[in-house]
């Protein structure tokens, strides 16, 4: 229940609305009470701070345990659970942090591969493509990974453009021909003078 008393009897009186806190039973402002519309006065029957106290209690208890795993089970699931989620996903993949467990979730994955392993065949190739041997830093992008087609076996790194000449190559591609047929193409429309 909502009082008003008088209160800075020194300074001249002003009106302060109080009400009885029910946990530490203290007459308080009503700005110390949180607000609760169910209540008839519209106020919660405890000040902020029993309030507080009372919800630590309750946070740490069995029931108020399993009582927030209900929830967050229930959220999760809800849309919006799903939005907020996919969202920080979003952004932690986006750190460094998101990145690299990222990465070496996808090394696992595809090759059995950890980061650390990766690093030694870059290292023992010094860096470069096993098949064009152009140099590529740690900071730029990473080599693809050659595996065996038949056995999946990590055979080494190679740049991307090898890597895709490689799986041709093992696919029975005809290289040789397909250059003749597009420098023959080239010098056909007149571009390149024939030697
Ligand atoms: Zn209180
Ligand atoms: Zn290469």
């Amino acid at each position: 229940m909502v009082t008003t008393i008088g209160m800075g009897v020194m300074t001249g009186v002003t009106k302060v609305k109080v009400k009885t806190c029910t946990g530490c039973k203290e007459s308080l402002p009503i700005s110390e009470f949180n607000k609760d519309r169910s209540r008839a006065d519209g106020l919660r029957d405890r000040c902020r701070k029993c309030g507080s106290g009372q919800a630590k209690k309750y946070r740490n208890s069995e029931q108020g345990r399993n009582a927030r795993q209900q929830y967050l089970k229930k959220y999760n699931i809800s849309e919006h659970g799903r939005q907020v989620k996919s969202k920080y996903q979003k952004q932690y993949r986006g750190t460094p942090r998101g990145k690299e467990v990222e990465r070496r979730g996808q090394l696992k994955y595809l090759y059995g591969l950890t980061p650390e392993q990766y690093q030694q065949m870059y290292l023992s190739q010094d860096g470069c493509c096993g098949i064009c041997k152009e140099h590529r830093s740690e900071e730029e992008r990473h080599f693809d990974i050659d595996c065996d087609p038949n056995t999946g076996e990590v055979r080494g790194l190679l740049c991307w453009k090898c890597n895709q000449m490689l799986g041709r190559y093992e696919n029975g591609h005809n290289f040789k021909q397909e250059l003749v047929d597009q420098f023959e193409e080239y010098i056909a429309v007149g571009v390149l003078k024939e030697e």
